[in-house]
């Protein structure tokens, strides 16, 4: 994929352009997930984010993204051991699954990317926890993104959570750089050692995004050439926020205010929509 050499440092007006990508990607996001119930389409889920794109005059990071073949959809939607780069279409989900919605949006050349794993339902408490451990670990990465800090600390706080807890951390695929491209540099992988990688500086962007399996980490690629499986068929989650590094500490761009939270009504996710760090509970 096309990854912009060197780090992009963005100015205030460059990260008011990137808040207000954020906000928009949030809010298709969240249409998205406040669809999910069993027996919609995961091509409505994705019709759902569309809309929201299309209302705010925001392009797809994702559509036409080249691939084997240029991606076709404007979110990526993965059930159970499919883990990133799914393809909406006409599978219904079902009670008992889970589901992992990823979207971008483009405004004013700049891009938002985030994505979170839901319940379809009522689901069994080894699937909960994945979820759960998964967004853990991403709030961790978050909390280290400061200035001087380093990318491997990240990376060793988003292992550290998800290997303490049972889980493993995908190696092929990672976090990276954003700014007007949705791939730049530095990439931020979902494991290293403290105190290595690149020191964080006040203006950068990253979308931190934390791929979990229940079982072996090794992945395969399913006929369509695009979905990325678990290759042992087990369980996996996926979520990601788009963050700056500040003066005055980790901004997540992805995240939604209050007023707008109350409005969409989702108050069992407002933890990661509100790109909270501190809370307990979800
Ligand atoms: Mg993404
Ligand atoms: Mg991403």
């Amino acid at each position: 994929m096309p990854r912009q050499r060197g780090v992009s440092i963005k100015n205030e007006r460059e990260l008011g352009l990137m808040r207000e990508a954020g906000r928009i990607n949030a809010l298709a996001l969240a249409a998205a997930i406040a669809a999910v119930r069993p027996g919609v389409t995961t091509a409505d889920l994705d019709a759902a984010a569309a809309e929201v794109l299309r209302k705010h005059g925001a392009k797809s990071a994702f559509k036409g993204y080249p691939g084997p073949y240029p991606f076709p959809a404007v979110t990526t939607i993965c059930l159970n051991e499919e883990l990133v780069h799914g393809i909406p279409g006409k599978r219904r989900l079902q009670e008992g699954e889970i589901v992992s919605i990823d979207c971008g949006a483009i405004v004013e050349g700049f891009v938002g990317d985030s994505a979170m794993t839901v319940a379809v339902g009522e689901v069994k408490a080894d699937a909960q926890r994945i979820i759960d451990v998964t967004l853990r670990s991403l709030l961790d990465g978050i909390e280290k993104m400061r200035v001087g800090k380093r990318s491997g600390d990240v990376s060793a706080a988003i292992q550290a959570c998800v290997e303490n807890n049972g889980f493993q951390v995908v190696r092929e695929y990672t976090g990276h750089g954003i700014g007007r491209l949705m791939h730049e540099d530095p990439q931020v992988p979902n494991y290293g050692k403290e105190g290595t990688g690149m020191t964080l500086r006040a203006g950068m962007t990253i979308a931190l995004e934390p791929m979990v399996m229940a079982g072996n980490p090794e992945t395969s690629v399913e006929d369509d050439r695009w979905t990325v499986i678990s290759s042992d068929r087990m369980l996996t989650a996926h979520f990601e926020h788009t963050v700056a590094v500040t003066p005055n500490g980790p901004l997540v761009l992805t995240a939604l205010d209050d007023k707008a939270l109350d409005a969409i009504g989702l108050t069992r996710y407002n933890r990661f929509f509100a790109g909270r760090l501190h809370e307990t509970a979800q």
